[in-house]
């Protein structure tokens, strides 16, 4: 059985990450989407609101599972015996920071396989952190994130809820 993990932030979950995952699930008898822990990105979102989340968006998909992991990413992918990690690449400007990723990997443990993905050209400029700005703004994603991300997104930022830091 081929298990795949797709690593992120997901902070939050975008209609580009489902993208890779869909296309993942064709490939793989299995996917783990694995959410970073990782502080000191000082998240908009907590790592459990980000998993219920993406198992919002993902729950019509076969397969597919969400869990979080703290350090290095082919210890983990090791322990859950995924012989592949999933990136997505979208424009030129991913290219070099991710062929660093997936070359250092490598290194590490030679027996896991970096695969790079793209999404639909619709989804090439889209990443999350343009939704937390648009949306701390007041403006629309409704076309880059599910309902239940627009939800929590509205909440977050509607009646001071949320004290931007600056
Ligand atoms: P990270 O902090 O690991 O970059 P992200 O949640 O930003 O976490 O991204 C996780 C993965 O999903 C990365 O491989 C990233 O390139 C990919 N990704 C993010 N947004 C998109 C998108 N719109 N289309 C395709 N891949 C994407």
């Amino acid at each position: 059985m081929k298990t795949a993990i797709y690593p992120g932030t997901f902070d939050p979950i975008t209609y580009g990450h489902i993208d890779i995952i869909e296309r993942a699930t064709n490939l793989f008898d299995s996917v783990i989407v694995a959410i970073a822990k990782n502080p000191a990105k000082q998240p908009l979102f907590t790592v459990a609101v980000r998993k219920k989340m993406i198992k919002n968006a993902i729950a019509d998909l076969p397969n597919v599972q969400v869990d979080c992991f703290d350090g290095l990413i082919v210890d983990y992918a090791e322990l859950k015996k995924a012989g592949v990690i999933i990136r997505g690449l979208r424009a030129i400007s991913d290219f070099e920071y991710e062929l660093q990723m997936a070359l250092m990997n490598r290194r590490l443990k030679d027996r896991i396989v970096t695969v790079f993905l793209m999404p639909h050209e619709q989804y090439v400029y889209l990443n999350s952190s343009i939704v937390r700005e648009v949306a701390s703004l007041g403006g629309d994603v409704s076309h880059l994130v599910s309902p239940s991300v627009m939800k929590m997104l509205e909440k977050k930022f509607s009646s001071g809820n949320y004290k931007n830091k600056s």
